[in-house]
């Protein structure tokens, strides 16, 4: 189980125009995309690779092969996380894909939400062999509840080598929830926000991905 925060100036500099209000629907879909690639190329420099030897046009090269691109499987959290698979897919063209329709119950509380109903209305994994690299990608790691459901649905068809969550923002409470379930989790993300508030929505945060990227 790790953690991993890009905190990085690039990386922090599009998720700051995620973040502002006034971003519009395309610029927004546009931001998403560019940070799942840049979260993609980072969780693909976490894959083993091999040392290997190359002919170029002029001579012999040493070189590396990342043995495990061919066995990515990227689990799409319908509906916001459209735009960042398409990123992750320029890391991981050949990734098999498989998607997950979810709806967060959503209601105002007095404070905020320990966990979320979360009703799952389709899903289409493909099959997950114990040599595979599962990537959930759901833009906004809350309250963990539908990652954790996400999760269920992935060890039910069998268990992965690795398995990744890629969000963009993620509540310390969402982290903390996730790393100390029973599932074995690397957490990507750009930055963490301190608060969720009492409807399960992360503060700062950027809002309602889903709407702000589809309108
Ligand atoms: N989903 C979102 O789109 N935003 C949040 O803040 C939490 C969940």
């Amino acid at each position: 189980m790790s953690l991993k925060v890009l905190n990085r100036p690039f990386a922090r500099h599009i998720l700051t125009k995620l973040r502002a209000k006034d971003t519009d629907q395309v610029n927004f879909r546009k931001n998403l995309v560019r940070l799942g690639r840049l979260l993609g190329y980072e969780v693909a420099d976490t894959l083993s690779y091999v040392e290997t030897e190359v002919e170029t046009p002029v001579g012999r090269s040493k070189g590396i092969v990342i043995d495990s691109l061919d066995r990515v499987v990227i689990i799409s959290v319908l509906r916001a996380a459209t735009p960042l698979v398409e990123g992750l897919l320029k890391a991981f063209p050949s990734a098999k894909q498989g998607v997950v329709v979810a709806r967060r119950r959503e209601k105002e509380s007095n404070s905020p939400p320990e966990k979320m109903d979360v009703d799952i209305y389709y899903s289409k994994i493909p099959k997950i062999n114990p040599e595979d690299i599962v990537i959930v990608a759901d833009p906004m790691l809350a309250t963990a509840s539908t990652m954790l459901k996400v999760l269920d649905l992935i060890y039910s068809q069998g268990s992965a080598k690795t398995v990744y969550a890629v969000c963009v923002i993620a509540s310390r409470f969402g982290v903390e929830r996730l790393l100390s379930s029973n599932y074995h989790v690397n957490i990507f993300t750009v930055e963490i926000d301190a608060e969720l508030n009492n409807k399960g929505y992360i503060v700062p945060g950027l809002g309602d991905a889903g709407d702000r990227a589809f309108g």
